[in-house]
């Protein structure tokens, strides 16, 4: 069954393009196929169009922000512009800052190195560990798994509602979780934390790359994403936000650029005046390559009209769970139930397979690449496959202590770029892979599970 049948608008019918469509890997059980990138989650394919950008650029590198020569003024230029259409793209209130990171990870982390004095965190136990974790120095308060969004907004509430009244508080939330690819009620919850005198950020890693996100619509604080989840491998990423913690904190690194003036004191010290701007923490040579890049993207799907690429998503999605729920031996796991909007992300777990199993062979005797594990949300897949039965088979689970549950699943996830026929190659390979078992054995070498031969 293809995504273009008659009763669908032309439109959905053509993925973006991306770099790597034509690329093929060998077959275990030999020949070869067209590699089927189902591994958005981790890392999106390259957009054709990102990628002819940053071709065209690189004759005009340059430093950004020192040089007096055209080029260096050109790609200044370029940077900053970056930084326009990212907060164009993020709809941005007015004065916001965009800081250009590496990652949704360094985001995270430099907004918690510039939580003010005593800030109180309050984090879901679901988050990816780059939202749970960076946090160290903050009281932070980790909140339960919610069994539906109104749960979520009302174990927030609570938490909120028992905190001590003074001080700064900071709500940290995913907008799409990496594992069920689930919506969490991003608005919802950015209302409850401002009712109670906190502020909340938004973890868009697995968000962005699939819906429009609105600052202003969703009255969110800050927001993170990774351009490599969004299309844009160049090694940036974005925290976008609320000035004022991010001026008046320590410059998350200290050096040039992040610095206004440095003086020698008669006691011979030196004295710095740091930025107030973005640059404030952006200290060192700008990955102008990735900002651009990144720009670039959101343009891209900006022209591509999100209306389009979610219709054609939700097709996707519909697709492989209803291949999916056609196999009673595989388990989808959800936290908030089998009606909840979500992303292009789908875990799930196989009967009597161990995942990282199920993962190999999908790549050795399908090319299909997915994810096997539990995907820097360790305390969500456990809850998710909590008093899951010990799953036999001969690849020991990564990670797995001795005499712990087999606690992994298989992860698919797919976007933009992603042809039909990768998802139906997909479900056919699952459906067969259940029926009549991989053709190959397999044994763990290295802490993969890869074929014996
Ligand atoms: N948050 C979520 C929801 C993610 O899925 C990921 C990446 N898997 C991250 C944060 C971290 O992104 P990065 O590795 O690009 O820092």
């Amino acid at each position: 069954m293809s995504v273009c049948t008659a009763a669908v608008a032309p439109a959905i019918c053509a993925p973006l393009p991306v770099l790597g469509g034509d690329v093929t890997v060998p077959l275990a059980t030999g020949g070869e196929v067209a590699y089927a990138a189902l591994d958005y989650a981790a890392s999106a394919p390259a957009l054709r169009r990102v990628w002819d950008d940053v071709a065209a650029y690189a004759p005009y590198y340059g430093s950004v922000h020192r040089g007096a020569g055209h080029l260096s003024q050109l790609s200044t230029d370029l940077f900053e512009n970056a930084r326009r259409t990212v907060a164009g793209f993020l709809d941005c209130r007015a004065d916001d800052q965009v800081v250009f990171t590496r990652s949704t990870t360094d985001s995270l982390n430099l907004l918690a190195a510039a939580l003010p004095a005593g800030c109180q965190v309050f984090v879901f136990e679901t988050e990816h560990h780059a939202s749970l974790l960076p946090w160290r120095d903050a009281r932070v308060t980790f909140l339960d798994a919610p069994r539906s969004p109104r749960q979520a907004v009302e174990t927030l509430r609570r938490a909120l509602a028992a905190r001590a009244p003074h001080g700064s508080a900071l709500v940290c939330v995913t907008g799409a979780s990496n594992v069920t690819g689930e919506l969490w009620p991003v608005r919802e919850l950015a209302a409850t934390a401002h009712a109670h005198g906190a502020r909340i950020v938004l973890d868009a890693a697995q968000l962005a790359p699939h819906h429009p996100v609105s600052v202003r619509d969703l009255d969110v604080d800050w927001v993170a994403l990774s351009g490599h989840k969004l299309y844009a491998p160049f090694g940036s990423g974005v925290l976008a936000g609320r000035a004022d913690w991010l001026r008046e904190a320590e410059p998350y690194l200290a050096g040039g650029g992040a610095s206004r003036r440095v003086t020698r004191r008669a006691d011979g010290g030196v004295d710095v005046e740091w930025h107030d701007s973005a640059a404030r923490h952006e200290a060192g040579s700008p990955n102008v390559i990735g900002a651009y890049a990144l720009a670039s993207a959101c343009e891209a799907l900006t022209e591509a009209g999100f209306d389009t690429l979610v219709a054609r998503e939700q097709y996707l999605i519909g697709r492989v769970r209803a291949g999916l729920a056609e196999v009673p031996e595989v388990r989808v796991l959800s936290l908030f139930g089998d009606d909840a909007p979500r992303v292009g992300v789908i875990s799930f777990v196989v009967e009597g397979w161990n995942s990282s199993h199920f993962a190999a062979a999908l790549s050795a005797e399908y090319g299909i690449g997915v994810r096997d594990g539990l995907f820097c949300a360790h305390p969500l897949v456990r809850t998710l496959l909590g008093g899951e039965p010990r799953t036999p088979g001969e690849c020991a689970a990564p990670g797995a202590a001795p005499g712990e549950r087999s606690l992994n699943a298989v992860r698919v996830s797919f976007g933009a770029g992603t042809p039909d026929e990768h998802v139906e190659r997909f479900v056919g390979a699952v459906r067969e892979l259940v029926r009549d078992g991989a053709k190959l054995r397999y044994r763990t070498r290295d802490g993969r599970c890869v074929p014996a031969v």
